[in-house]
């Protein structure tokens, strides 16, 4: 069995509820390729996220030596994620962590508070139907359960080097 399986089941579920909710508020969302000021600098990720990063990069000698190359070359100066590439696109999108993949969209964070990105739903999010809104708390406990399975530790960089150590 993968050791990786229960996360990438998981990672498609969040896939699955981020394309129905993008889906039904389209016309509120400016994400879009290129745009990157969610891409902070020093996020950390959970060792089973790590491991799924590092995995990618031994699997696709290319990708890893894009990443490398960016990690020496910081096309950002440390303004954004090390794995941001030039042109503001993820250089490892396929294999990007939780965290970004419910970036911009309408978010319910500690303390039931409703939050997004202030690029998108410049309306506010008053009108958003309860099934559109991603509750963290619940995505966080998921993800640590599926860490502590695969083996749980510290959280790690997300960075070439953090990935791979
Ligand atoms: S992993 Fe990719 S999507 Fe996530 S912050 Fe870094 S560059 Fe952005
Ligand atoms: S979350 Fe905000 S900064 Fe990130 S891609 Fe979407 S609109 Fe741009």
């Amino acid at each position: 069995m993968d050791r990786l399986h229960e996360y990438r089941t998981l990672i498609a579920k969040v896939d699955a509820k981020v394309a129905d909710v993008t889906a039904h508020q389209a016309e509120h969302l400016a994400c879009d390729r290129g745009c990157h000021t969610c891409c902070a600098p020093g996020l950390t990720v959970a060792s089973v996220e790590a491991a799924a990063i590092a995995q990618f990069l031994g699997e696709h000698p290319d990708v890893a030596a894009t990443a490398e190359a960016l990690a020496k070359a910081r096309p950002w100066q440390d303004t954004r994620c090390s794995f941001l590439n030039a042109d503001g696109a993820c250089s490892i999108y396929a294999v990007r962590p939780l965290v970004c993949r419910t970036q911009g969209l309408p978010i319910v964070v500690e303390g039931g508070q409703l939050t997004a990105c202030s690029l998108n739903f410049r309306d506010g999010l008053n009108a958003l139907p309860a099934g559109d809104r991603i509750d963290q708390k619940t995505l966080s406990t998921l993800l640590f359960v599926v860490d502590q399975r695969f083996g749980g530790g510290e959280r790690v960089a997300l960075t070439v080097d953090g990935v791979r150590a």
